[in-house]
């Protein structure tokens, strides 16, 4: 099975905006593109939300039926490891394998001794074809990337052999995943990782490292892009030496889990994919949930009701709904309105201040982090969200398409 060279991953709490989706995908494959989707929903996600991994494949399904799309799609078990990976086996033909929390983890003397001696042949300057500066590679520095990452690397072996047990080879795309993490990889490190990868013989055809800079829920990248630039380029040409070096498949490429809307990055990941005719696997979570939030007051009436009450009680229970999410969002509390300010608004005004355009001045990046991690409070409303984004589906689903099109392809493949 192999993964097209062109994939959008997207993500959906609440199961209902498949088609919609779909339809932002099939948008930008008329102008000639051939992007495959992949419907991502980590564990993590599905116990918040209460939903089974089926519940993806049958969304997924469902989808690609009733819009008779006929590319390739695909279903992630995203952000997966060994104590939850069974769960997906069925329903899941994508699998993410999270190893971030094994990096730095010890491995034995004997275990890094091997390593640094088979690679031998890149102690000097190496040169990575594209690379304007030479790699300085080092006995050091390779004893030091194998104390980092082969613990990680081998769990990584570890699921990936599990699933091959439970699913066949060749059944499944693998992506290795180690972005949770506060430190990023360099280039120079990811040419190793990937020479672990092949060494253990898990066939990655993705692979998402952590990037320089801060990728918050939902709002624009913060960091150095032309540092971002930098790295993704030679993480580019990395991977194309590493596959042609190390045997691994041709079709791998960078997985950027951006947390959605990494507006001012999308253009430098585009000049690079193109300048060099690459692929590119790109992850946008939570922005549906969004934008059924931005539907819903576009409705008006019960829809912005909803709406309103849905900020109410994100904003009184911040401080539990931020918690598990405090790494990757940074919102400035003194820039919330008040319950009573939003309670005043119109749908238009609510809609503008949540909808990711950075040039409107109603635009705000508080509110928008605080809602996106807030679809607990949605969860708890039950069948009362659920019929509400049923009954409004028509402008939700506008909404949902709109985003994903006009927003993030249009600005990824220069539509
Ligand atoms: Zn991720």
């Amino acid at each position: 099975m192999k993964l097209g060279k062109y994939s959008i991953g997207t993500g959906d709490r609440f199961s209902h905006q498949g088609q919609a989706q779909l339809r932002a995908i099939m948008h930008a494959n008329k102008s000639g593109l051939d992007i495959s989707p992949v419907w991502n929903k980590s564990n993590r996600e599905h116990t918040y939300v209460h939903t089974v991994p089926q519940d993806t494949r049958n969304e997924a399904d469902a989808a690609v039926a009733a819009l008779g799309f006929k590319g390739k799609y695909f279903v992630d078990a995203d952000h997966i490891n060994l104590s939850n990976v069974a769960a997906f086996v069925d329903s899941s033909d994508f699998f993410t394998l999270d190893v971030a929390s094994f990096i730095g983890k010890p491995s034995s003397e004997s275990e890094v001794k091997a390593f640094v001696n088979s690679c031998h042949k890149y102690i000097g300057k190496l040169i990575i074809p594209g690379v304007k500066v030479p790699l300085l590679v080092t006995i050091e520095l390779i004893e030091k990337v194998a104390g980092k990452f082969l613990a990680a690397t081998q769990q990584a072996a570890d699921i990936y052999n599990f699933l091959k047990k439970a699913k066949g080879e060749g059944n499944f795309i693998t992506e290795v995943s180690m972005d949770e993490v506060e430190t990023p990889q360099t280039p120079i490190e990811l040419l190793f990782i990937l020479k672990m990868l092949a060494d253990k013989g898990v066939p990655a055809q993705t692979i998402a490292p952590k990037f320089t800079g801060r990728f918050n829920k939902g709002v624009d990248y913060k960091g150095d892009v032309d540092q971002f630039a930098k790295e993704f380029e030679e993480d580019v040409l990395v991977i194309d030496f590493a596959v042609k070096e190390f045997g691994l498949p041709a079709e791998l490429k960078l997985s950027i889990h951006s947390g959605s809307d990494k507006f001012s990055i999308y253009p430098v990941m585009a000049a690079v994919i193109k300048k060099y005719d690459k692929g590119l696997h790109l992850k946008t979570a939570g922005t549906t949930w969004l934008e059924e939030v931005i539907g819903l007051a576009v409705a008006g009436g019960d829809g912005l009701e909803a709406a309103k009450y849905i900020y109410a009680d994100s904003l009184n229970r911040s401080e539990e709904l931020c918690g598990p999410y405090a790494d990757v969002i940074e919102i400035d509390t003194t820039k919330l309105p008040t319950i009573e300010e939003v309670n005043s608004w119109s749908g238009e005004k609510y809609a503008n201040t949540l909808r990711h355009i950075p040039g409107n001045p109603d635009y705000n990046a508080n509110f928008r982090q605080l809602i996106h991690v807030a679809y607990k409070v949605a969860y708890e409303m039950g069948d009362k969200y659920i019929k509400m984004i049923e009954k409004h589906a028509d402008v939700v689903g506008q909404c949902v398409e709109e985003n994903i099109y006009d927003r993030h392809l249009k600005r990824l493949f220069n539509l």
